[in-house]
């Protein structure tokens, strides 16, 4: 299988610089999500690596073979777009088979890919329907299988998810997770969901305003993000920050009225500006804790595994919590907080995390 070296990968569209000077490699072998707000450049950054768009500067290599100016069919990718690319009229298996044709694959083989596909992707009861029978999502599914079955080295997805129905969502979403396991692909993978590429990544390359701002693991980067955007991107909700005014500097030590322990926080205290903290690194009691800050209940929703989101007020400050349902189930108009150095990211005035 190929990695993808991006050198120096520059897009301008007329004055507008959609892509902005990208070195990056993409490891062979496993899922990278561009991950990103809209109009951030990944599409564009895609297709760049499909050949549909010419990079204005830089080189593309797939392993060490400069592909900048090979065309699309010669590059050997599979793809995946927003809408299924499917063919009407046929059934599903003549849909999986018609894109085997041209290789020249013998009958054993053929079916043998198909039926490996239909496979993973959950389509053997459905081989002989006709596709218009069929819900967006199995469409797609096959739009998937199509690609997968040619065996390409690298298979890059646009979206795919986005435009299937709610209902069907959740099963594709599952499918591509199980494919990806299963596949020995260089897979690219572009989304707006954060969710969904915390769910199939490997790696997340969260991009800004046509740059990759920090490409780690889901684990590290929703753990360690290294800004405050990609702290507030990454999680739902996104990261608590907290301004300015509840920060105390004083040479190394930090204080705030939110966490009772002093942080000892050596050179860097003095750039310390802003601190974040995820909603379930805020401890919440619904009795009076030692050194534990009050907080009052504004609204309170269940969510994911009957854990409660809450929304809280200290003074002026709006910050949401993460709890067990005990507590959430329990908790009052008045709660205690308290919040663990462990938890708690720096950040300067740029937003850069310390
Ligand atoms: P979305 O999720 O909305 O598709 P994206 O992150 O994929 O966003 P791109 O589609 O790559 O973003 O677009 C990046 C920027 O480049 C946008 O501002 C877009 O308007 C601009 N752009 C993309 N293609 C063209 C084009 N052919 N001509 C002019 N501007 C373009």
């Amino acid at each position: 299988m190929y990695d993808i070296k991006l050198q120096g990968i520059t897009k301008k569209f007329d004055a507008f610089t959609a892509v902005n000077d990208i070195n990056f490699t993409i490891p062979k072998s496993s899922v990278t999500v561009l991950l990103g707000p809209s109009g951030c450049g990944k599409t564009t950054l895609m297709r760049m690596i499909a050949g549909l768009e010419n990079p204005t500067e830089g080189r593309i290599l797939f392993d060490d073979h400069d592909v900048t100016d090979v065309s699309t069919r010669r590059r050997n990718i599979g793809m995946v777009f927003q809408y299924p690319v499917i063919y009407r009229g046929t059934s599903v298996r003549k849909n999986l088979e018609l894109p085997l044709l041209s290789e020249k694959l013998s009958k054993a083989e053929m079916d043998k890919r198909v039926d490996e596909v239909a496979e993973i992707l959950g389509l053997q009861d459905v081989l002989k329907r006709q596709v218009e029978e069929l819900d967006n999502g199995t469409r797609q599914k096959i739009a998937v299988g199509r690609e997968v079955a040619r065996q390409p080295k690298i298979i890059l997805f646009d979206e795919p998810i986005t435009n299937i129905d709610l209902t069907s969502k959740l099963e594709l979403k599952r499918s591509l997770k199980e494919l990806f396991g299963r596949l020995k692909q260089t897979i690219v993978y572009v989304t707006h969901d954060q969710t969904e590429a915390m769910t199939l990544a490997d790696q997340i390359a969260l991009m800004q305003d046509g740059v990759i701002t920090q490409c780690d693991s889901p684990k590290e980067i929703y753990e360690n993000p290294n800004s405050q955007f990609a702290g507030w991107f990454l999680g739902n909700p996104g990261m608590n920050f907290v301004p300015p005014q509840f920060i105390n500097v004083s040479g190394s030590k930090i204080t705030s009225p939110l966490f009772s322990q002093t942080i000892d926080f050596g050179s860097k205290a003095a750039s310390a500006d802003t601190f974040g903290v995820r909603a379930e690194g805020i401890n919440v009691s619904t009795t009076e804790t030692k050194g534990g800050v009050q907080a009052r209940v504004t609204r309170k929703s269940i969510g994911a595994g009957g854990q409660y989101l809450l929304d809280l007020a200290v003074g002026s400050l709006l910050i949401k919590a993460r709890v067990s349902h005990s507590i959430g189930r329990t908790a009052k108009d008045a709660v205690w907080t308290s919040i663990e150095s462990e938890n708690i990211t720096f950040f300067d005035k740029s937003g850069k995390a310390l």
